[in-house]
């Protein structure tokens, strides 16, 4: 008589990829409950992920500290983290026959690379006789899940949030932690640190790890979200959640945020429920964008809208166009937003939304320079660099995206800062040079007369740059290429 499926004892491998945290994981709790806690907790260090073009050591040290912080999650429950370095398609079939075990899962990720790369995987496990199982969770709704009345993909967000909304409801569930695990059967090398990668972090970056994701959250709900819609765009304000980076190492999962922003909501003041209301919108945009690449994973690398592959970008000359790309990621073009927000990143790994939305409108419409320079910049200096998000970022901006608005998202950089930093507060923090430059010309510090910048000890050409273009100029000249594109 068979045995029942319960009295089998399995040993179940979890490979952790952008689930760094033991509560609301998916698999780790499916890989716990199916193995009675005979799991084998691994994480491959990928020498494709941290040699490639898009490697940012922000993320390294952060996704390292994250590992530390589950390593002693899981230690903490008898077992321990297995880190291996190489090709996941070779290393875990290696685990798998060095620990007998007889299943291996993970969560799904839906990058054109993460695809290819599980299908190998589960192609290599299955052939060895072993069972490999994914499930749902970096998302709240997978890609499939969400389709429009004829089955098609969402291209445009305000439907999709509308049917993300019907479809979610006001309630999410999350899954506790497993409490007890199996001991090791595996040795482990140490986590290695950034060093020894050979990999030097300059940034001041924030902390990795499951209980720093809690903390994050628990804050921002108490302190923030319910000026989250006035202040949001105020990038002086510390008015965000700063979770990007765990939402995108998933040291914290999308439903813990929507499960803590909904039960907030419902004891919260009606006239603050627009606030939850917004935040809860950023959550559906970054599930859009996941889905926008899953299904046009052309977007990866190429426009979005293919008939913007004719625009022509940059001077026409390569020596300029590399001068001012320089200037641009060192944050010296002369406006003092785009140099503010460059030097952020630059120093933190991380950039506020609309400092982002600035920053990107000035390379693609004030430089003419093409928003894969960018998108490029901002994966080599992200700790929360997404290639799903970043895309999206990238080529709404650059208005060659989902929702096509070439001539609408030309921001000039003066009149945002005037609005979104009117006091200045943000370019004095990140620029110390226009420190005691005068609210008057703290937007335009090249109209201050020569007395002026003597009394403010800031001398323009000198101290700080002349604006590297003219804005309306160009902007003139990025409308007339795009107007040619469509008329065509
Ligand atoms: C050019 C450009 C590039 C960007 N690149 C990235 C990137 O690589 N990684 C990334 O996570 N976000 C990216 N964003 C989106 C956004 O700027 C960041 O998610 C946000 O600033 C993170 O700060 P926060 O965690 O405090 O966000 P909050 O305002 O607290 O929002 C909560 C969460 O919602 C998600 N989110 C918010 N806004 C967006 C958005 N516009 N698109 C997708 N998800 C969003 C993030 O996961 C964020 O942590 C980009 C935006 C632009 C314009």
């Amino acid at each position: 008589m068979p045995l029942p499926l319960y009295a089998l004892a399995v040993r179940v491998i979890h490979w952790f990829r952008r689930d760094l945290r033991l509560s609301d994981n998916t698999a780790f709790a499916a890989a716990a409950r199916d193995s009675k806690g005979d799991v084998v907790p691994v994480f491959v260090l990928d020498d494709a992920l941290l040699r490639g073009k898009d490697v940012a050591p922000a993320r390294i040290a952060f996704l390292l500290d994250s590992l530390r912080a589950l390593d002693a999650e899981l230690r903490a429950r008898g077992s321990r983290l297995i880190v291996q370095r190489g090709n996941p398609t070779e290393v875990l079939p290696a685990v798998l026959a060095a620990t007998s075990a007889d299943a291996l899962y993970f969560n799904r990720d839906y990058t054109p690379l993460a695809r290819r790369r599980d299908e190998q995987v589960v192609d290599t496990v299955r052939r060895m006789g072993a069972r490999a199982e994914s499930f749902k969770d970096l998302v709240v709704l997978e890609s499939n899940e969400l389709l429009t009345s004829a089955q098609k993909p969402y291209v445009v967000f305000t439907p999709y949030k509308r049917a993300w909304l019907s479809k979610v409801g006001e309630r999410v569930s999350t899954l506790p932690a497993p409490a007890q695990l199996a001991a090791p059967v595996l040795e482990s090398p140490p986590i290695p640190t950034p060093a020894d990668l050979g990999v030097t972090v300059e940034q001041q970056l924030p902390r990795g790890g499951e209980t720093e994701a809690q903390r994050l959250l628990r804050a921002f709900i108490a302190e923030r979200i319910t000026r989250y819609d006035a202040l949001r765009d105020f990038p002086a304000e510390d008015a965000t959640s700063r979770l990007s980076p765990h939402l995108r190492f998933g040291t914290i999962s999308p439903r813990q945020c929507l499960q803590a922003a909904l039960e907030a909501k419902n004891l919260a003041d009606l006239r603050t429920h627009a606030a939850f209301d917004t935040w809860i919108s950023e959550l559906i945009w970054r599930e859009f964008y996941i889905q926008v690449l899953y299904h046009f994973p052309h977007a990866d690398r190429h426009n979005f809208k293919r008939e913007y592959d004719a625009l022509r970008w940059g001077s026409g000359s390569d020596a300029l166009d590399q001068a001012r790309f320089a200037a641009w990621c060192d944050g010296r073009t002369g406006y003092p937003i785009v140099d503010a927000a460059m030097r952020q990143l630059n120093q933190t790994g991380w950039m506020h939304n609309r400092a982002r939305m600035i920053v990107a409108s000035f390379l693609t419409k004030d430089l003419w320079l093409d928003w894969r320079w960018g998108e490029r910049y901002f994966m080599q200096r992200l700790v929360d660099g997404d290639p799903a998000a970043n895309n999206g970022g990238w080529q709404w901006a650059a208005g060659t995206g989902t929702d096509a608005q070439p001539y609408y998202r030309i921001f000039n950089p003066t009149l945002q800062g005037q609005r979104f930093d009117p006091q200045g507060d943000y370019i004095r923090r990140w620029l110390p040079e226009l420190a005691r430059v005068p609210d008057e010309f703290i937007h335009e510090p090249w109209r201050m007369t020569p007395m002026d910048q003597l009394r403010s000890s800031c001398q323009i050409g000198k101290d700080y740059p002349y604006p590297i273009v003219d804005h309306a100029a160009q902007k003139d000249e990025i409308v007339r290429r795009f107007k040619a594109i469509r008329t065509n």
